[in-house]
């Protein structure tokens, strides 16, 4: 049997919790990592931890995803280092850190969760490959709170669970008719979701902007795997899927999960590696597909 090409992921970041077991994960399957990170000396010291466990296939790169100018100098510095990459792991996620929900609050939850994973995306497509079995594979680490049961808004419900007519342009209104309705604070008249009791909720943080951005990079799986089949002249196989790592202790969440990191990390990389062909543009977790 001949020799398996090398095959490259980029993980985003990937300097700790969930991020940081998919790259131990994958790199022990022997594929190129690329660890990014938005903090190059928290990064390196990931990297380090990993060389220290014997694996030296992994590499990092700094990225921050809420920067335009550092994605575009990671696409570069991908192009010359490697002319390509086979899959891309957007992992990078936050959470308000306030309990306030205002537009400075909010902004950098949506410019991190649902903008600065369209944007990673669109700048890394180019560089994808199609040449391993099964195409290459965007995966994209959402949460069961962006399911549509916590959207009270019936309209958006409607037109978001008709997911092969879903489109970009689409997403990113429903992304900013949030926002202008915090500037506006008509959140509830918006019908968005509504967490009263976020106090008690275990992430003991204000989830509602959460919720709608993973709400919107669930729909945008869709919408990106409805631009890709409708562009089969492109000649390139790109298989998009979105997935929940479930309940899983980190920074996140003040480590109250239950699962541990590597668990969480388990279909995020099941994806990666398996690139289920039933299961294009939707929704995953514990390895199945489920209801967005
Ligand atoms: P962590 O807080 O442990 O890790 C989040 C990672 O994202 C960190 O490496 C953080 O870097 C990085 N990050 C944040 N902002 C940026 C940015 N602008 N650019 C690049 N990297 C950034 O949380 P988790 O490991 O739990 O989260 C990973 C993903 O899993 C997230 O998308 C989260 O929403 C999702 N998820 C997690 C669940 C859980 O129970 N833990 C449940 C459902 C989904 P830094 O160290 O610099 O802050």
């Amino acid at each position: 049997m001949g020799k398996e090409a090398e095959r490259y992921v980029v993980v985003t970041g990937a300097n700790k919790g969930i991020g940081l077991a998919i790259v131990r994960q994958l790199a022990k399957e022997g594929i190129t990592v690329v660890l990014t990170a938005r903090d190059a000396t928290r990064g390196n010291v990931a990297l380090e931890s990993l060389k220290s466990q014997g694996l030296h296939n992994v590499n990092f790169h700094p990225l921050d995803v809420a920067s335009q100018e550092s994605i575009l100098a990671l696409a570069e510095w991908l192009h010359k280092t490697y002319g390509g990459i086979d899959i891309l792991i957007n992992n990078a996620g936050i959470i308000n850190l306030d309990k306030d929900v205002t537009f400075e609050t909010v902004k950098p939850v949506l410019d991190t969760n649902y903008f600065g994973v369209k944007n990673v995306t669109k700048a890394l497509l180019p560089l994808l490959r199609d040449d391993t079995p099964g195409g290459a594979r965007v995966i994209i680490v959402a949460s069961l709170l962006g399911q549509l049961k916590h959207l009270e808004n019936k309209d958006y419900v409607k037109t978001l669970s008709d997911r092969e007519h879903i489109t970009e342009d689409f997403v990113d209104s429903f992304v900013n008719h949030y926002l202008r309705d915090v500037v506006d604070g008509s959140q509830k008249e918006g019908g968005w979701p509504n967490w009263t009791d976020w106090v008690n909720y275990p992430f003991g943080r204000p989830v509602e902007t959460y919720s709608v951005s993973k709400v919107a990079v669930i729909a945008y799986v869709s919408a990106l795997h409805n631009t890709l089949v409708a562009q089969p002249g492109s000649g390139k196989k790109i298989n998009v899927f979105s997935c929940c790592p479930g309940y899983v202790a980190t920074d996140i969440n003040n480590n109250k999960g239950t699962k541990t990191v590597e668990e969480g990390a388990d279909t995020p990389v099941w994806l990666a590696l398996h690139s289920p062909e039933e299961g294009i543009g939707k929704f995953w977790t514990e390895r199945k597909v489920v209801d967005f």
